[in-house]
């Protein structure tokens, strides 16, 4: 999902507020975790009484007992687990100018130090910007992957696409997504069939992974073969576990090529919910979900998503409805147009559809498939929260069927190899950047310690359990006399 807010250019300011520098118990200075327990998400080895020492950024040094200096901000890690911070490796931050003072915070508060941008209405060298801030320190927030450059059929699906109906045009387009410097390309809904296979083409050519939805007239076969390297949301993937996959492909083509009203395309869109339902075979499921393993196509699930679908909204005393901004209350509140287009059979079965995801998702896990822990949250994206929404995606993991570690594995260890970040892995080692959350309790036993972290540390930045609290309330001061 993403907004619709459109935001011209020169209202994009740096008019940023960094409040988060001037908060009490954020240090620069280096920092020494001591007789902490280190949690190994790949493994799920635990390593106790260990001292950490973290200098300008980085892990300096990992040792039983180790001479710190004395400048060193020093941190009670005995009986507290140490995790690598977090990634939401699908969100959008830049839907509204102002999003980022509150996403930033609410991401650190929950433990995530990384998240991945993955469609903005802000422009690139604005988005760019402000990633540098936070690189050097100036400004408080997870480290930023910015992937939102989202290519679509005229006339896109959102404001501020980029736009390709030919092969022509898709060459062009990945042509100046690599100048600007984005770190992928992000295929869309719409795109024909010929248009995407340019796209995947020059993706490849140009270094840049092909990552995003898979067009609607494209079968995930066939975007394997193309080279797709990351697939957002889940639901193509429970429709590649239909017997009819190509046959709605196909339907959909024919109608288009005969340039039917967007009305019918939209019916038989909402149409394929009960083919899938009625044709999902468990043996072809196997088959595909071993061919996705094997081809490395990392998926953003979302399955967070079907919240907002099924009506199940937090109420307005909830504690996270406090931390939003009036307006974007004010705007979830109001009738939606994706739930408006929801067809009265889609509605019906919509309990169903969303429980033959979770199985094929369990599946997919069995099968190999890498995940990537994702929540899509927006302000354009009603009831998506920054932070919260990351640790209820995690939440639905292990009630379908993943252990904790496994998980978390999806949040830690997965993402950053697949970005190919140099300096994280998901592994606690010397000489990784440091990005870590201290936990009161054993994740390994249970998520719920990850709602409350003791400490947050990005970039080598201490943010202790009061600088989080004042924080939180900060967000919620400013939700309140927002207009
Ligand atoms: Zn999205």
């Amino acid at each position: 999902m993403m907004g619709v807010e459109r935001l011209g250019r020169g209202l994009v300011t740096t008019l940023l507020l960094f409040i988060c520098l001037a908060v009490p118990g954020t240090a620069f200075a280096d920092v020494v975790i001591e007789n902490v327990s280190i949690v190994d998400l790949e493994t799920g080895a635990v390593a106790d009484q260990q001292t950490v020492l973290i200098e300008g950024g980085r892990i300096a040094r990992i040792a039983p007992r180790l001479e710190a200096p004395e400048t060193a901000e020093r941190v009670e890690g005995e009986g507290r687990f140490l995790i690598p911070g977090l990634w939401d490796s699908h969100v959008h931050i830049f839907s509204s100018r102002s999003e980022p003072e509150t996403a930033l915070p609410l991401y650190l508060i929950h433990g995530i130090t990384g998240v991945r941008d993955m469609g903005a209405l802000w422009p690139i060298a604005d988005q760019k910007e402000l990633q540098a801030k936070i690189e050097s320190g100036e400004a408080l927030g997870p480290r930023l992957l910015l992937a939102g450059a989202w290519v679509d059929a005229r006339p896109g699906s959102w404001p501020g696409m980029f736009l390709a109906d030919t092969p022509d045009e898709a060459r062009e387009t990945v042509t100046q997504i690599a100048e600007e410097g984005w770190a992928a390309v992000k295929s869309y809904s719409m795109l024909a069939k010929p248009t995407y296979l340019a796209l995947a083409d020059a993706a490849k050519h140009a270094g840049l992974p092909l990552v995003g939805h898979i067009p609607e007239r494209v079968s995930l076969p066939t975007a394997l073969v193309a080279g797709q390297r990351g697939m957002e949301h889940f639901g193509r993937m429970t429709m590649a576990c239909s017997k009819a996959e190509n046959q709605m492909i196909e339907e959909l083509r024919a109608a288009m090529d005969l340039e039917v009203s967007l009305q019918e395309v939209f019916a038989i869109m909402a149409s394929r919910n009960r083919i899938i339902l009625d044709t999902w075979d468990e043996t072809l499921c196997e088959r595909v979900l071993q061919r996705v393993a094997a081809a490395r196509l990392h998926v953003s699930p979302t399955l967070v998503v079907a919240n907002f679908y099924l009506g199940n909204w937090p109420p307005a005393e909830a504690p996270r409805m406090k931390l939003i901004p009036a307006e974007v209350r004010e705007a979830w509140g109001k009738p939606d147009f994706r739930l408006e287009a929801m067809t009265d059979e889609v509605r019906a079965l919509a309990e169903k559809s969303i429980a033959l995801d979770r199985k094929t998702f369990l599946m997919a896990h069995r099968a190999g498939v890498p995940i990537l822990a994702s929540s899509d949250a927006s302000f354009a994206n009603p009831f998506l929260f920054h932070g919260f929404s990351l640790l209820d995606e995690l939440d639905l993991y292990v009630e379908i069927g993943l252990t904790p570690r496994e998980a978390l594995y999806t949040a830690t260890v997965a993402p950053p190899r697949f970005f190919g970040l140099a300096d994280q892995d998901g592994t606690i080692a010397e000489g990784r950047r440091a990005d870590l959350v201290l936990l009161d309790a054993n994740p390994l036993d249970g998520l719920a310690p990850l709602r409350k972290p003791r400490a947050v540390i990005a970039n080598g930045r201490l943010i202790d359990s009061d600088a989080l609290s004042m924080m939180a309330s900060d967000l919620r001061e400013k939700a309140q006399t927002s207009n």
